[in-house]
């Protein structure tokens, strides 16, 4: 156990997209090897074939990909305990299957589902709480522990369908460590005998997760909590297939809660309350139902993998703001929180909006421009790029660069209402008149432009803190923005003093 070279894995079932909680899964496990020294490996989990979604995989990986997980072993990338897609690992699964019955640890069963559903509703009547196929109820069944050793060839050779079932001992404690939730106890006696293969040829999610993670050398699980009630199984799994000493240590993380701690974050969340749930856009191919994804609405991958961090795991330092090698550097699974995490989309936005801060202007500035041209403004690159050193503070997506700064480049349709009626009167006007004159002969730059503001107004006796807000208002149409004379400088003599006789025209 000592030793072995970190390898972890992510193991998604490819029956749609991945949920934000699934990446976060991904980049722990990413954080953990990349802190180990360890591998990170991607296996594709698609035995039920029933669920398979077309597009779910390749979602998955350019998902991963946008976020910066980088996949040592993979479907895509090889490796040397490949293949990593479970329906090309078919052949490998069956010898354990039989290795479990040949040590009386499964048997065959060949109940058929009508069978199963009345052993169900006879115990559900006689008030068995969790009605199960067990130690208990296997006695009454048609399975290879109560029928003769002939009918069981028999039913085999005449190709009659069956399952292979773990067969649990009736009283025994499992228990196992868990690195975030400490120890984990668990009776038999509530356990059922799982299928772990069918007749088709197919092992059950149970036997091939556990036959590779053995054979994918895994070092530790480290998967959401809804595994935490398959853990068990997979224990009793490891022991009787011999595997103890190289079981993996398992870490189930906790749940991202909906936004007021009301259980599990689901998509119905995401679109009632108007934020994705969903890394990238997502077209159902069945429904052709669309849920959208944070990468097209703008954020930076870099936010929301932070984000996403920060959502169970915590540095134990005030420190947000970490960039994935520092996150993989500070990472660790003690730091990771017992409960749920209720997520925050106000949060998430304060996350791109520090990130937005910290981009080059010229970034910014290009990707501004590319949303101008669809917007069918060309602009003077130049022009843009000041614009956007001005107005980044105010935004948290590039998107919003239109909506905070649309007046750079075309005359405002309409002032704000509030300020014009709370400011707006006869001596307002007058001094606007004058300003506009005197503002013709001046040096354009933010500093005379704020001394003519003041100067023109002590001339006609004004009180510069009752027109600075509507000098913006007649200019800009908005009530606030960026740093007022340093706007005007950028917007230019002729723009102001146009756009200022235009609205004393209009009011
Ligand atoms: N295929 C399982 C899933 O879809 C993997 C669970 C595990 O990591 O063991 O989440």
């Amino acid at each position: 156990m000592t030793n072995r070279k970190v390898r972890v894995r992510f193991a998604p079932s490819p029956t749609g997209p991945l949920h934000m909680g699934g990446v976060r899964t991904a980049l722990y496990n990413y954080l953990f090897a990349k802190k180990n020294g360890g591998d990170f490996v991607l296996r594709i989990e698609d035995t039920d074939q029933t669920r398979y979604v077309p597009g779910a995989e390749d979602y998955i990986m350019e998902a991963l990909d946008w976020c910066g997980i980088t996949i040592d072993e993979g479907p895509k990338q090889g490796g040397p305990y490949g293949p990593y897609r479970q329906s090309e690992r078919k052949a490998i699964y069956r010898q354990y299957a039989d290795q479990l019955i040949a040590s009386d640890h499964a048997y065959y069963a060949f109940d058929t589902p009508e069978e199963l559903t009345e052993m169900r509703e006879r115990l559900t009547k006689a008030k068995v709480a969790s009605p199960q196929y067990d130690a208990v109820t296997r006695q009454t069944m048609k399975n290879s522990l109560t029928l003769s050793e002939d009918e069981v060839t028999r039913r085999l050779e005449a190709g009659e369908p069956y399952v292979i079932r773990i067969k649990l001992p009736r009283k025994e404690e499992v228990r196992f460590h868990d690195i975030i939730r400490g120890w984990v106890v668990v009776q038999t006696a509530q356990m059922d005998d799982k299928v772990l293969f069918k007749s088709d040829g197919m092992p059950t999610y149970h036997l091939a997760n556990v036959v590779d993670d053995y054979l994918m050398k895994t070092t530790h699980v480290i998967r959401g909590e809804e595994w935490l009630p398959s853990a068990p199984l997979h224990v009793m799994l490891y022991r009787y297939l011999g595997w103890e000493d190289v079981m993996p240590q398992f870490a189930h993380l906790p749940l991202i809660l909906k936004p007021d701690g009301n259980g599990k974050l689901s998509k119905r969340d995401g679109d009632r309350l108007g934020f994705p749930v969903f890394p990238l856009n997502w077209l159902d191919p069945h429904s052709g139902e669309q849920s959208s994804g944070y990468r097209e609405r703008g954020y930076f991958p870099e936010a929301f993998v932070n984000m996403l961090a920060m959502l169970g795991w915590n540095p134990g330092t005030a420190q947000e703001i970490f960039s994935l090698e520092e996150l993989a550097d500070a990472f660790s699974l003690e730091r990771v929180g017992k409960s749920g995490s209720k997520f925050d989309p106000e949060k998430a936005k304060w996350f791109n909006q520090q990130y937005l801060r910290h981009r080059p202007d010229a970034e910014l500035a290009e990707r501004f421009t590319a949303d101008l041209q669809q917007r069918g403004v060309t602009p003077d690159p130049d022009y843009v790029l000041k614009v956007c050193a001005l107005v980044k503070e105010k935004v948290q997506f590039i998107s919003q660069f239109w909506e905070f700064g649309n007046y750079f480049f075309q005359a405002p349709e309409s002032f704000d209402g509030k300020v014009i009626e709370k400011r707006w009167n006869p001596e307002a006007k007058a001094y606007f008149e004058a300003l506009t004159t005197d503002l013709g002969s001046i040096d354009w730059n933010a500093a005379a432009i704020e001394a003519q503001f003041k100067a023109t107004a002590e001339r006609v006796g004004m009180n510069p803190g009752h027109v600075m807000q509507l000098f913006r208002v007649l200019v800009s149409g908005q009530p606030g923005g960026p740093v007022l004379f340093e706007m005007m400088e950028l917007l230019g003599r002729d723009t102001v003093t146009t756009r200022l006789k235009s609205a004393l025209s209009r009011l």
